[in-house]
């Protein structure tokens, strides 16, 4: 999350007001040049299923999702939490203000400080966008 980086927490908030926003964020990161099949590789504009939330490769018909692969395909949690507790957790790693965002996000900062698997996942996600 390159731009994200650079955000302030109140940005990201005004940027972020829905899920779909968010979607549309992760799929520009995702697919930069355009959808890329993660089955055959191909790009191509793919059917768009259920409103952005699945993709299908009109190739091979691979049914996939922006968040295919990653912690968010795997919960419930609305994308707008996942982002906030990206941002908070990044500007965490940078020493930069947790306290101020920890009261901010206490509830969730408790949840994931308490849960080192989903720390460590998150971690994870954060390198692989760092690439
Ligand atoms: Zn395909």
């Amino acid at each position: 999350m390159a731009h994200a980086e650079n955000m302030t927490l109140m940005e990201l908030y005004e940027r972020f007001t829905t899920d779909e926003a968010c979607l549309e964020y992760l799929y520009e990161k995702r697919w930069p040049n355009g959808f890329a099949c993660p089955k055959c590789g191909v790009i191509d504009e793919p059917f768009n299923i259920s409103s952005r939330k699945l993709y299908q490769c009109k190739h091979c018909n691979r049914q996939t999702s922006v968040t295919a692969g990653t912690i968010m395909d795997k919960t419930r949690t609305p994308l707008r939490k996942w982002f906030l507790a990206i941002y908070l957790m990044s500007s965490d790693k940078r020493g930069c203000s947790a306290l101020r965002l920890q009261r901010e996000l206490a509830t969730m900062f408790e949840q994931l400080k308490n849960s080192p698997e989903m720390i460590e996942m998150l971690a994870k996600m954060l390198e692989s966008n760092s690439k």
